[in-house]
């Protein structure tokens, strides 16, 4: 196993990280951009693993298993710094902090490295006060921005970094690392990562939870039943209420992952009460949790949205004649029934609505709600 195997369907991008880790073209700023899904903050991860990973030959490193390696992989290393924000934005504070520690030399690796995973979401204000950082690098700090397309970071910013660019995996390679990995059905494996139109990351939670399918099923069968104001109303509190549904579910696993882990290396007993020194960090934990189911109700809400753009997707793609698959293939009849009674440039009109309303929800502090109900009464 090595850090790069689960980059599946980027071997040029692999090819092209694993290169500049054995020394050849390597920068101090990289710019990882690539669609949701598509696991541009795993590849800076794989990459941050194989730059300081302990093996002295440089061709093994990224080997995926020396302590190095999994620190990083466990995002537990010292020497290299994740920034995901749990609010709509990086404030220019948590950017002044993250200057400051890539200032400093790494403490046991060979590089200080620093992950921003949403550089697309700073203020003009706050990237520049990265910019200095990245114009003027310390010698052993490298920076890895991530962000859904280039146009999401500032020209200044974006001229300064290496470009590494992710392209969404067919959904045949995401089905693939589902079986290998997870060891999921085959068949589950293929209609999930066709309904997660390759988000490997949604594609698993589909492979694995029938609820978070059903609640995907019945997201996507909005439209059909959509004849007036009364029910996009309906229809707006529905979808943020499986939104929030879908959040809770993924973010309650997640925290007992990390919960069981926190316990083990700090050694807690395995019943009983926790000594008060272990309780403060226990506590730090959960803390930390609850902000990030804040934001995380952003994220699946978005990812709501998508799911309802897919059905609208597939209705264009019957009206234009194409023969491109259809990611809701189980309802291809609805489909075909919906798409010959509206036109493309209806259908048209009505995924700008719903991308208008993805806008406003994750760039700005609109109530979801109200962008919801804003964006169904423009699909009636
Ligand atoms: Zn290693």
């Amino acid at each position: 196993m090595t850090v790069w195997d689960d980059l599946q369907g980027q071997d040029a991008v692999v090819a092209q990280l694993r290169q500049a880790a054995h020394g050849e073209g390597l920068t101090h700023a990289w710019l990882f951009t690539g669609p949701p899904g598509s696991g541009r903050s795993n590849a800076a991860k794989a990459f941050a693993a194989a730059l300081n990973c302990d093996q002295a030959d440089v061709s093994l490193r990224g080997c995926g298993e020396c302590p190095a390696c999994l620190t990083i992989l466990g995002e537990t290393h010292s020497d290299v710094a994740f920034v995901r924000t749990e609010k709509v934005t990086i404030t220019i504070d948590e950017a002044r902090e993250l200057v400051a520690t890539a200032g400093n030399r790494p403490s046991s690796g060979r590089w200080r490295i620093i992950v921003v995973e949403d550089a697309d979401r700073m203020a003009e204000r706050t990237t520049n006060v990265l910019l200095k950082a990245i114009e003027e690098p310390t010698p052993r700090t490298i920076w890895m921005l991530c962000a859904p397309s280039p146009a999401d970071v500032l020209v200044t910013i974006r001229s300064r970094c290496r470009p590494v660019a992710l392209r969404l995996p067919p959904a045949a390679d995401v089905a693939a690392l589902l079986v290998k990995r997870d060891g999921v059905d085959p068949a589950v494996a293929d209609r999930a990562a066709r309904a997660a139109q390759s988000h490997v990351g949604i594609a698993r939670r589909l492979a694995r939870d029938p609820d978070a399918r059903e609640r995907r099923l019945e997201t996507v069968r909005f439209p059909l039943s959509l004849r007036g104001v009364t029910a996009a109303v309906m229809m707006a509190e529905k979808l943020l209420k499986i939104a929030t549904e879908e959040a809770n579910s993924s973010n309650d696993e997640r925290d007992a992952t990390e919960k069981t882990a926190l316990l083990a290396t700090l050694g807690a007993p395995e019943s009983g009460t926790l000594p008060p020194a272990m309780r403060g960090q226990v506590k730090q934990l959960e803390d930390d949790q609850k902000r990030r189911a804040k934001r995380s109700i952003t994220d699946s809400l978005d990812r709501t949205l998508t799911d309802l753009l897919s059905f609208y997707r597939d209705v264009l793609i019957i009206q234009m004649g194409n023969a491109v698959e259809l990611v809701n293939l189980e309802l291809r009849s609805e489909l075909e029934d919906f798409a010959s009674r509206s036109t493309a440039e209806i259908t048209l009109a009505r995924m700008d609505a719903i991308n208008k309303a993805r806008k406003r929800i994750t760039t700005t502090n609109v109530a979801p709600l109200l962008a919801i109900e804003s964006m169904a009464s423009s699909l009636i």
